[in-house]
């Protein structure tokens, strides 16, 4: 058994829980440990599964619970030197339950192998990740401005990915951020569009990735009816069978098999 869900995604918080039937990780707590637990009661998975919580960068939607989870579950919480130095603040008294990560360094938690990999984006050490148990691999990149050759290499042999798909650009420009923000939400260091995604899956489509979940999606600057028909309209363009599933800021996907 290999499953994911995305707990919750979107600008306002991220989570994320990647499973085995022995090991449980949260990738990010950006949202409040009670939405954590009500989404892990629905899916039926007991909290004595959880392992440990791994933060991919310090901005708040991926911060806000970690600490408070670890400390609940006397579990690790697994960051980068960096990122412990930017969000620490916010993460409240974690010294022991601290173990560092880099970026390209693989470790395992439980019987999952996690894979940090660097990706562009506006935070001091910020990572996308592979996770791989039992010879499947989950890929996950939700905070990226834009798909390096590094990206690519690292995703193209997922059976499963969770893949940003954060704003539609003309409702991004159209719209009310002010010119800086929209400059940076589109920038390399900010958030793939919708187009971008499809350009990134065109690139990394093999007849061995089964289930792609669009995540931190914009509420301001994109609607999930527009990111699920740009990348459908791709999808069913080349005949792909891939099944397509959107996350969403306030209801947790269901497992997905990797
Ligand atoms: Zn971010
Ligand atoms: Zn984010």
């Amino acid at each position: 058994m290999f499953q994911t869900s995305v707990l919750a995604s979107g600008s306002k918080g991220n989570s994320i829980l990647i499973r085995s039937r022995n090991t449980g990780i949260i990738l990010d707590a950006g949202v409040s440990m009670k939405r954590i637990w009500e989404a892990l009661d629905a899916l039926k998975v007991p909290r004595t599964l959880i392992k440990a919580v791994v933060v991919s960068h310090e901005h708040s939607d991926h911060t806000r619970s970690a600490g408070a989870l670890c400390r609940s579950l006397k579990i690790p919480l697994y960051i980068s030197p960096d990122t412990y130095a930017y969000s620490s603040h916010k993460l409240g008294r974690v010294d022991e339950l601290l173990i560092y990560f880099d970026a390209g360094t693989d470790f395992l938690v439980g019987d999952i192998l996690v894979q940090p990999f660097r990706s562009s984006h506006d935070a001091v050490d910020s990572c996308n990740f592979t996770f791989v148990h039992d010879g499947r691999k989950l890929g996950v990149a939700i905070d990226l401005g834009y798909f390096s050759k590094l990206t690519l290499l690292k995703l193209s042999e997922v059976h499963a990915l969770v893949l940003e798909s954060n704003h539609d650009l003309q409702m991004l420009m159209e719209g009310p951020y002010d010119w800086n923000l929209k400059i940076r939400v589109k920038g390399e260091h900010g958030h793939l569009s919708n187009d971008q995604a499809v350009g990134l899956i065109s690139q990394v489509l093999h007849p061995g990735l089964k289930n792609l979940i669009l995540a931190h999606l914009s509420e301001t600057n994109n609607l999930p009816e527009i990111a699920y028909k740009v990348m459908n309209d791709y999808l069913t363009s080349i005949r792909s069978d891939i099944n397509l599933m959107l996350a969403n800021q306030y209801c947790h996907t269901p497992l997905v098999d990797v």
